[in-house]
């Protein structure tokens, strides 16, 4: 056979070659050690929770390295691409603090080795598909679909390995008439590599993150470029990792079984093979067994939920760490403070079968770092997601920002400071009760008759002062108790309940169902310091009034 002619036959305009390539896309001229990767979604709509993992790994091996981050579009496949898809990827990336040093933007491209979109590389594998076929190691194929169903259908029944492989590789050895025939008629063609492998050798491969793994050899003339010229991910994977210069691929483990048909490629291609980085799937416990985190079963696999939910980026930042490096909890509380980017991540610690994703360790997580956060960043955040999923609390957020700031400052700083939020969504019904709009009317436990209640309100009304301490404040609370008979020693109370008629405890119980509607709420007298003395007397009259 002639390849050569062959090669001019299929890839008549191709001029270019592999060598002006190599020039135009230069090795990088980085320090030793620097990482160079990518990440390099498909624009299907949907951004997960994997494409942050993976983001955040690549991340940080490549600027923890001095290396460089560079985002790739894999649109080769146009049927499942949704329009927007691409801008609402890199805004996602972008909330999330994914910066990459080059590649696809909203604007076009930036950096030095694109087109960074496959769709526009085309001519570039072209050159490459060109070479294989002149140097004999690959050919086009002009199978029908039903001639391939009809092939597997019989190695089905013939119990053998589904696939395009030896005997069944009925185009792999023939005529350069036979293929000038087709051609000369217009028929499609896909073009398959001409697989040297056999599943009799195994070989060893390290993996960053799976260790040593034996590899079994590839068989089959897996498909290079579709009917339309498209390449595959396989050998736009081999074609773009090299001339990027790519140096580490981090990606997902439903990529290790065509590993072997990347490694052969590579090969034929004269490309040095980058290290791979196989990142397991995200787990979760459903009753008692572990699963994949499912697109269909799970809403929290959308990053849209977490943005939703109202989780800080911080906090879904700090998780995914403690997730993807099991030491990153004690870096943590050694370095409360520090940035999370000074902490030495290790594709090393990922956990090779994949990592067990759990929502309520997430919200605690999401807890410690909101409780870190100053009462002006968190109303700056708050506010910020307000405005996009409760525009009415937004308001009046924005309407007083002292007044909000106030409120979220109770609790906060100090050694211990409150927990109460982990998202932004928990905030309305944590701190609502300070507008009057969303304040619910009280509704006093029945335990304790009416005149009692009133009584109790009516005593502390008389002596209320916006000035007293926290001391004066609860000594007050404490003589209004013993005026009325209750005890304010919870000791006595606790070993005899039968002995008295109420505690302290419940007449704050009172004074702070009358200001809040609520028989839970932040420190009573920090409510009221922020409340200020006309509202808390008004709303203390108004629960007497209602009461009467
Ligand atoms: N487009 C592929 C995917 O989304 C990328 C895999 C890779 O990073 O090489 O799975």
């Amino acid at each position: 056979m002639d390849y050569q002619a062959l090669a001019a036959l299929l890839f008549p305009h191709v001029t270019d070659t592999p060598e002006t390539l190599e020039q135009r896309y230069p090795a990088r001229n980085l320090a030793e050690g620097a990482v160079v990767t990518r990440m390099a979604p498909s624009p299907t709509g949907f951004v997960h929770l994997g494409n942050l993992v993976m983001g955040l790994t690549a991340e940080r091996m490549a600027h923890q390295s001095g290396g460089v981050l560079f985002l790739r579009v894999e649109d080769t496949d146009a049927k499942r691409e949704v329009p927007g898809a691409v801008e609402v990827l890199i805004n996602t990336l972008k909330h999330y603090g994914i910066q990459f040093d080059e590649g696809a933007t909203i604007d076009g491209d930036s950096g030095c080795y694109g087109p960074y979109r496959q769709r526009q590389r085309a001519a570039i594998y072209h050159v490459y598909a060109k070479k294989l076929v002149a140097e004999g190691m690959a050919y086009p194929c002009f199978c029908t679909e039903a001639e391939l169903a009809a092939m597997r259908e019989q190695q089905e029944a013939n119990k053998e390995n589904t696939g395009y492989y030896g005997k069944y590789a009925m185009w792999r050895d023939r005529s350069l008439e036979d293929i000038q025939a087709q051609i000369a008629a217009g028929n499609p063609w896909v073009l398959r590599f001409r697989s040297e492998g056999s599943i009799e050798n195994q070989f060893k491969f390290d993996d960053l993150v799976k260790g040593k793994l034996t590899i079994t050899e590839n068989d089959v003339d897996h498909v290079l470029l579709k009917s339309d010229g498209i390449p595959t991910y396989h050998f736009a994977h081999a074609v773009d990792d090299h001339l990027m210069r790519t140096t580490h691929v981090v990606r997902g483990d439903e990529w290790l079984p065509t590993l072997p048909f990347h490694i052969q490629l590579f090969k034929a291609l004269g490309f040095k093979l980058p290290k791979y980085v196989h990142i397991g799937p995200l787990m979760k416990m459903d009753g008692t067994s572990k699963r994949k985190l499912s697109k269909r079963k799970d809403p929290e696999l959308a990053l849209t939920f977490y943005k939703a939910e109202g989780f800080p980026v911080e906090a879904v930042y700090e998780y995914i760490m403690t997730v993807l490096n099991s030491n990153f909890e004690d870096w943590r509380r050694a370095n409360p403070t520090a940035p999370a980017d000074d902490f030495k991540f290790s594709p090393k610690k990922l956990n090779p079968a994949g990592s067990l994703f759990d929502y309520a360790k997430l919200t605690d997580v999401s807890k410690n770092e909101i409780a870190r956060m100053s009462a002006e960043k968190v109303y700056a955040l708050l506010t910020e997601w307000a405005k996009e999923f409760d525009p009415d609390f937004a308001e009046k957020l924005e309407a007083a920002p002292e007044f909000a700031t106030a409120i979220l400052a109770i609790g906060r700083g100090g050694k211990k400071p409150r927990k109460d939020l982990a998202t932004w969504k928990e905030a309305k019904p944590y701190m609502g009760f300070f507008y009057d709009a969303y304040l619910d009317a009280p509704v006093f436990d029945e335990k304790f008759d009416k005149a009692t209640v009133c009584t109790v309100l009516d005593k502390f009304l008389e002596r209320f002062d916006i000035a007293d301490d926290s001391g004066v404040w609860f000594d007050k609370v404490k003589a209004i108790t013993e005026e009325i008979g209750f005890t304010t020693d919870m000791k006595a109370y606790k070993a005899d309940p039968s002995a008295f008629s109420g505690t302290v405890a419940d007449v704050s119980a009172m004074i702070r169902m009358a200001v809040t509607g609520k028989t839970n709420s932040p420190d009573l007298y920090s409510v009221m310091q922020v409340l200020g003395y006309q509202r808390t007397a008004q709303r203390i009259r108004s629960a007497i009034n209602a009461l009467n």
